[in-house]
């Protein structure tokens, strides 16, 4: 593998095949007194329910300028992104803001409002992303970041960005930015990516 190549990057498929609870192959069905499909057992009777992934990020900023990574995983790697990362279980979703911004960046952060909620069913998935001030200026990313700096609003790297989240946010951010109030957003993307 060159020093270039990303990690590989392979989730699970939605469907399964096969029980996690039991190891029987499951069958994909309408339960009983459900209105959808989902994938059953048999053998031991567990239902494998599937349901939307959360992606929590930040916009942080220090001294009027926005921090943004560039990613060193896939997908979109080498592309730039506002840190953000799959919701864990166990975490809030404004911990799991904060931690995204940490690992990735290694930016110490007050979590700010609750900013922008995006659907994205396409993808299965509701990003939101909270405002942040940065306590300093100190950034140190980590694995899954190439690099990380703050960038002025001219500087954004617009056709250089991850995902549609990541640019719908920040566009709303420098619009918001310049009304001097930020409302709480919440749209829906039909999103290709
Ligand atoms: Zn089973």
């Amino acid at each position: 593998m060159s020093a270039n190549q990303p990690p590989s990057y392979f989730p699970a498929p939605r469907r399964a095949r096969f029980c996690s609870q039991c190891g029987s192959p499951v069958a994909r069905r309408v339960p009983d007194g459900d209105n959808r499909e989902r994938d059953l057992c048999d053998h031991c009777g567990a239902i494998h329910y599937q349901n939307p992934r959360m992606v929590v990020g930040t916009v942080p900023t220090w001294q009027g300028r926005v921090l943004l990574c560039r990613r060193a995983i896939e997908p979109r790697y080498d592309t730039w992104t506002l840190p953000a990362g799959f919701m864990e279980l166990g975490e809030s979703t404004a911990q799991g803001a904060e931690r995204e911004t940490l690992e990735e960046s290694g930016a110490r952060i007050a979590l700010g409002q609750l900013y922008t909620v995006i659907d994205v069913p396409q993808v299965e998935q509701v990003h939101l992303f909270y405002l942040a001030e940065a306590l300093g200026p100190e950034l140190d990313p980590g694995p899954e970041s190439l690099e990380a700096r703050y960038f002025d609003e001219a500087e954004i790297p617009w056709s250089d960005l991850s995902f549609r989240t990541v640019a719908t946010t920040l566009q709303r951010y420098f619009e918001d930015r310049r009304r001097g109030t930020f409302p709480t957003q919440h749209y829906t993307l039909d999103s290709r990516r």
